[in-house]
């Protein structure tokens, strides 16, 4: 008999999914763990292994999986566009097989479930803010799409799963997020800057810097996502979840020189194909439900995340 609840975490050694983790923990349920290690590594996670209410499962999801459970955020893709870019196939097979056998998991064992969509299913966007009543503005057949149109996908799942079957869905669109644990060599905007300003290499800016992204610091998105999964009023999104406050690659790339003192120059090269102009979304519904708002401003999430890459650097323990 189980008194405690049981969550599940796809994805739940990488980045966001070892955040998520210790704070499930901190609500002192149990965490069941699933990963297959694509991108990230047992060190993200290697600190909350003694915790007896934790629990590690080595798995790919787009392979199914019995388990009994009581809730299930489904975090497991790769994120940065070089990961999920690096094999395209599985990517796509992530989103789909993988959100349809934690949909028929959910389903099973009626645990309510949480989705990881994003930003990119609004695309190169042609209104903005992005608000969550837009349709988006996707390439279909662009690098991109294997990760766009299997998250637009997922969605599909998701709502057709709720309106088929009755399950208790929550569907999030995370806009870029940083922080501590952020892969340093996954070629994202946040991580590539502050580890080229680190060792004084020269900071890649694509295009003429002119983009705009608007950051969230991972422990207000963490928050979000729980309050967005507690909600039991009947909302099951879809949520924007990010930071409004929006800012240009370059100002992202002064503001990391500056806060290193790092003595990088700026190296302007090529703009990927399909690379949204700007993004920033508009987080009305999350302030109106749940009085959530940002807390980190960029120079206080820069400065964790700063911190923690200057110590992988000093130790050298970074692939
Ligand atoms: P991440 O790459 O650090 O974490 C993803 C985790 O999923 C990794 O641990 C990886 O090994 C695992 N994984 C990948 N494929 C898997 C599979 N088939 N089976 C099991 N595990 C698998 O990325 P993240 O930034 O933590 O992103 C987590 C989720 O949030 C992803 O679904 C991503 O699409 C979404 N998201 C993130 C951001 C962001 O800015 N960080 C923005 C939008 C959406
Ligand atoms: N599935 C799973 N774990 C479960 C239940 C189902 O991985 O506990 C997978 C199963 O492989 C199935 C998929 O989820 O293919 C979808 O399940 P659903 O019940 O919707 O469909 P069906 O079993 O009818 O194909
Ligand atoms: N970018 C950049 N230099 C880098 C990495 C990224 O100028 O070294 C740009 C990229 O072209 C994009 C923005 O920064 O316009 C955010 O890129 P990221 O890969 O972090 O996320 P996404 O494009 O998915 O928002």
């Amino acid at each position: 008999m189980h008194l405690r609840k049981r969550v599940l975490v796809t994805g739940g050694a990488g980045f966001l999914g070892s955040h998520l983790c210790e704070r499930l923990l901190a609500k002192g349920y149990e965490v069941l763990c699933v990963d297959n290690f694509f991108t990230s590594s047992r060190s993200n996670i290697e600190h909350l292994l003694p915790n007896p209410r934790f629990e590690i499962i080595r798995h790919d999801i787009t392979f199914p999986l019995y388990l009994e459970v009581d809730e299930i955020y489904n975090l497991a893709c790769p994120a940065s566009p070089i990961h999920y870019q690096f094999d395209p196939v599985q990517t796509t097979k992530t989103c789909i097989h993988g959100a349809i056998n934690m949909l028929g998991l959910a389903k099973r064992v009626k645990a309510k479930i949480f989705q990881a969509s994003t930003s990119e299913v609004y695309g190169d966007p042609t209104i903005h803010p992005q608000t969550e009543d837009y349709w988006g503005h996707v390439n279909p057949i662009g690098l991109r799409s294997c990760y766009d149109e299997g998250k637009r996908c997922a969605e599909s799942l998701f709502f057709s799963y709720q309106r088929q079957h009755g399950l208790d869905i929550r569907v999030g669109r995370l806009f870029n997020t940083y922080g501590p644990r952020m892969h340093p060599n996954d070629g994202r905007v946040v991580s590539n800057f502050i580890m080229q300003a680190l060792q004084n290499r020269p900071i890649t800016i694509y295009g003429d810097g002119s983009q705009t992204r608007s950051f969230c610091y991972v422990d207000d998105l963490i928050k979000l996502m729980v309050l967005f999964m507690e909600d039991e009023s009947g909302f099951c999104g879809p949520l924007n979840m990010g930071n409004p406050r929006e800012f240009t690659i370059l100002d992202l790339a002064q503001q990391v020189v500056k806060m290193t003192e790092s003595s990088s120059e700026i190296s302007f090269k090529q703009l990927p194909t399909d690379d949204p102009k700007q993004r920033k979304p508009d987080i009305a519904i999350a302030r109106e439900r749940y009085g959530w708002e940002p807390q980190f401003r960029l120079h206080e999430g820069l400065a964790q995340t700063i911190s923690y890459f200057r110590k992988l650097l000093e130790n050298d323990d970074y692939q």
